[in-house]
């Protein structure tokens, strides 16, 4: 009985933890994620991005997770060869959708969660209020 319990404890402790999305580089390059994400955190190999680019932030701020941020600096590209997810505009859709758009579009399954990047679902919350307000 108390083998049970403790099952059931872990497993939702698992449910809760979320993470920022990531592009391996099993990727097709086919696009179709991009317009899907609700943050513009989906970018083409190779191209810069910025915090201003399909959010209402404008100006510095003070990211939760990453600290100052200015809206309009541009930053270097996550890949260079495959669509890259910036994980500090990733939201995983909290907020927005029931799940993550770019995995539920991608033919070949390549948009998996990010263990390098765990974050609260208070956390995601408060990245999209910040980007978003
Ligand atoms: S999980 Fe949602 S917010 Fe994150 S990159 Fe994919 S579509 Fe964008
Ligand atoms: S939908 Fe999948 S394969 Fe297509 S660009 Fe996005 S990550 Fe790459």
């Amino acid at each position: 009985m108390l083998r049970i319990f403790a099952t059931k404890l872990v497993r939702t402790q698992e449910k809760k933890e979320n993470m920022a999305i990531m592009i391996t580089d099993e990727c097709i390059n086919c696009g179709a994620c991009e317009p899907e994400c609700p943050n513009n955190a989906i970018y083409e190999g190779g191209a810069s991005w910025k915090f201003a680019e399909g959010t209402g932030f404008k100006g510095q701020g003070e990211h939760p997770t990453v600290g100052a941020v200015d809206a309009e600096v541009e930053n270097d590209p996550g890949s260079m060869d495959v669509y890259y997810i910036t994980h500090s505009k990733c939201t995983e859709c909290v907020g927005f959708h029931d799940e993550p758009q770019c995995a539920a579009v991608c033919p070949v399954d390549c948009c998996v969660d990010d263990p390098e990047h765990r974050e609260t679902e208070e956390m995601l919350l408060a990245k999209k209020a910040f980007m978003h307000l």
